[in-house]
């Protein structure tokens, strides 16, 4: 895994969804235009999608509806 692009470090903030509304937009316009970032994307994604499905398997395994 290469840092060429300095956006990089921001795709994990972004897959999970802890971006302010403001930086979102602008991660989203470079992404547009970026390969790096558009693969790093893609890599994260599955892995944050089974986070939060396993989350919510555990708060509901725990009685607490997510
Ligand atoms: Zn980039």
């Amino acid at each position: 895994m290469t840092h060429a692009c300095p956006y990089t470090v921001t795709v994990g903030a972004y897959v999970l969804g802890v971006l302010g509304e403001r930086e979102n937009t602008e991660f989203r316009r470079h992404a547009a235009g970026c390969p790096h970032c558009q693969q790093e994307i893609t890599e994260l994604t599955p892995a944050v999608r089974f986070l939060e499905k396993l989350k919510s398997e555990m708060h509901a395994a725990n009685g607490n509806a997510p």
